[in-house]
């Protein structure tokens, strides 16, 4: 199953560099209302001036997080994987898409390759987790550790695991 082939724009480790930059560079500029970066236009493209939209998707996002979560708690892994591919094709719909919405759905998928012992997989979760955009949630909080922490286990995963960490800190220091 191919769960990655929803994701409309898979950053590069330079390109989210450079929106770290920017998102900087915004925050801490003047009038930062006004003064929105057409770079960091792809988060708010999908939902602008929608209100219905806006509301749909943060009811539907709850709902299938809430029904993800418990199906990974109970191994019900059909199903965790069918709904973590609804998680990803409606990502748009998400009020942080391509932000911190994606990187929970990648470490939820990550943890249900890492249940079936698919470690190469789970790390590739991790890889993609943190490739976003930068967004209030995750340069505050960083990004979840569930994930990384399983993985550090693995001799494997160990780079990622590092670079994963080095990555959250970034973020949170932007
Ligand atoms: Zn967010």
């Amino acid at each position: 199953m191919d769960n990655m082939k929803y994701l409309k724009k898979e950053l590069s480790r330079d390109e989210v560099f450079n929106l770290l930059s920017i998102y900087h560079n915004w925050r801490n500029g003047p009038d930062p209302r006004n003064n929105y970066p057409i770079e960091l236009e792809l988060l708010e493209k999908d939902l602008e001036n929608n209100t219905f939209k806006v509301f749909f998707g943060v009811f539907l996002h709850i709902y299938l997080s809430i029904f993800c979560k418990i199906s990974i708690v109970l191994n019900l892994h059909k199903l965790a994987f069918w709904i973590t591919e609804k998680r990803l094709k409606f990502n748009h719909l998400s009020v942080c898409h391509y932000a911190c919405s994606l990187t929970n759905v990648y470490t939820d998928l990550g943890i249900m390759y890492l249940r079936r012992n698919k470690i190469e997989k789970a790390t590739e979760c991790l890889n993609k987790s943190w490739r976003v955009y930068p967004c209030p949630h995750n340069t505050s909080f960083g990004f979840p550790t569930r994930l990384s922490r399983l993985l550090s286990a693995y001799p494997t995963a160990e780079n990622s695991v590092e670079e994963f960490l080095e990555m959250r800190k970034i973020f949170q220091s932007v």
